[in-house]
């Protein structure tokens, strides 16, 4: 059965992006297409969003207009997203601001993001409950606290005549749930009996993420250890209890990588192209990398970071390490932006190791292609990983994790044992425990394998063989909607 699905999200590549969530909104319609999937994306106007679709004021198609979403004018406005259908939200008092999407130029979060992102939720339910003429759905699938007010206003406030409509939620990240105090309840237009634990509420406020969690017909996140790990506290950050009861409902799907994007073979970014049987030809990639990043040139290995700077990532701990992978010849080439604390002792340890360790503060992604392309082996610590993204990129490019043993990180790379080098099966290092102890020697196993060059060369060309393109993962979804839409009719 042919389906249509209409996708919510606060970003999605190439319009907006301020991490992984976009780069899977982005790639999703085009991943469930072969399996008889027409998917259409609902975006905020942004103004880069605004501007990337040619729309300036009143102007572009408009579909249905609002004089009043929770207060505001609006109207939406049919467009184009890497050739499947968009439909972006225009409403400039929610997003005609500068800044990232959910805060000031300063960082600071929009006071008023609940309002803003329950007008994305309302329209969400409009459109799959069927209000807009023209555009039907079979399905919602909401991603993120951004989006989750979608199902709870098809569940509690439905568009008057529409059919019972299925709908996914998909967790990116735990850490990020959307919590609002009481009082902005009577503003959501939603009736009394959504506040309730089996509604809105949350510890007496109001909870996108777990009320979408609770509305939803199926729950999913983005890795299999993830999903078994949010049942934990430690992990669910509040919201195991959800995941526990909706049992089996609850599903992993590994997030895939863009191809077309991520490829060393064609890779406009890099100095030089190669492929696994063409390793060698990374040594100019490495060389350019060495140039931007003010290292001395050298046969030792580089570990690249490219990552959010925050604690969720152990970018404390990978400061504590430093000087240790300094200390057995390592180098390190960071690039990022987060906690302006972990920032500035970033920055103080480029100064220390003058020519061993270089710093980029901010976001460049062209940069974060060439430093796949030059570094040795990618370092990721983190605390907590949903899925991840650049460990994936890293076995692409024959850029080898070396990662925490811990949610999507875990399910993506095999470590290089020696029972897995035996079998010719490993792909990186994985280390358990995001401590000093754990790192380092994490570090110190990287060295030297990468001191075997034969070893080393294996590992690279089997994380390069691995398939983490979208293709099983689109299949994954395109299932799971099948059986939702069957399910519910
Ligand atoms: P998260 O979504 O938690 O930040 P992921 O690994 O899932 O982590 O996705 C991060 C995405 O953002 C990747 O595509 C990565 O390449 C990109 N990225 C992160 N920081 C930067 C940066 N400073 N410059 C360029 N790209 C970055």
């Amino acid at each position: 059965m042919k389906l249509s699905v209409l996708s919510v999200a606060s970003e999605a590549v190439p319009l907006v992006k301020t991490g992984g969530l976009a780069d899977v909104a982005g790639a999703l319609p085009a991943a469930v297409a072969p399996y008889g999937v027409a998917m259409t994306t609902l975006l905020p106007g942004y103004p880069a969003v605004m501007q990337a679709i040619g729309a300036k004021r009143n102007g572009g198609r408009t579909l249905h207009s609002y004089n009043s979403l929770l207060g505001e004018p609006a109207r939406l406005v049919a467009a184009k997203l890497g050739g499947h259908p968009l439909i972006v939200l225009d409403a400039p008092n929610f997003f005609a601001r500068p800044g990232s999407p959910y805060g000031d130029p300063a960082g600071k979060d929009w006071a008023d993001n609940w309002r803003r992102y329950a007008a994305l939720g309302r329209v969400a339910a409009d459109l799959a409950g069927g209000a807009v003429k023209g555009r039907k759905f079979d399905l919602l699938h909401a991603h993120d606290w951004q989006a989750a007010m979608a199902p709870a206003y098809l569940r509690f406030a439905p568009v008057a005549k529409s059919r019972a409509v299925p709908s996914v939620m998909t967790i990116h990240n735990m850490a990020f749930q959307g919590h609002f105090g009481r009082e902005i309840f009577g503003q959501l237009g939603l009736p009394k009996a959504a506040w309730s634990i089996e509604g809105v509420e949350y510890h007496k406020g109001v909870g996108f993420l777990k009320a979408g969690m609770e509305a939803a017909s199926a729950v999913t996140t983005v890795s299999p250890t993830y999903a078994g790990e949010i049942r934990d506290p430690e992990f669910g950050m509040g919201l195991e209890g959800i995941i526990t009861s909706r049992g089996d409902q609850v599903r992993g799907i590994v997030n895939g990588i863009d191809t077309a994007e991520w490829n060393p073979e064609s890779d406009e970014a890099l100095a030089a192209n190669y492929s696994a049987r063409t390793l060698a030809k990374r040594v100019a990639n490495k060389r350019a990398l060495e140039m931007v990043f003010g290292l001395e040139k050298g046969d030792g290995p580089i570990f690249i970071v490219v990552s959010r700077l925050t604690w969720q990532k152990g970018m404390d701990v990978l400061l504590e390490v430093i000087d240790h992978l300094v200390g057995i010849g390592g180098r390190l080439a960071l690039l990022g932006s987060g906690d302006p604390a972990i920032e500035e002792d970033f920055r103080a340890a480029a100064l220390r190791h003058p020519g061993r360790i270089g710093i980029r503060i901010g976001y460049d992604e062209a940069l974060a292609h060439r430093m796949q392309g030059g570094g040795d082996a990618i370092l990721v610590p983190s605390r907590f990983e949903p899925c991840g993204l650049t460990q994936l990129y890293g076995l692409a490019y024959g850029c080898v994790p070396v990662v925490a043993r811990t949610g999507g990180l875990a399910d993506t790379v095999i470590d290089a044992n020696l029972a897995a080098t035996a079998a010719g099966a490993g792909t990186g290092i994985q280390f358990a425990g995001v401590n000093y102890r754990a790192l380092a020697m994490a570090v110190s196993r990287a060295v030297a394998l990468y001191h075997q060059p034969d070893v080393w060369k294996a590992i690279q060309r089997n994380g390069m063989k691995a398939d983490f393109s979208w293709s099983r993962s689109g299949k994954a979804y395109a299932d799971l909607y099948q059986q939702l839409v069957a399910a519910s009719r």
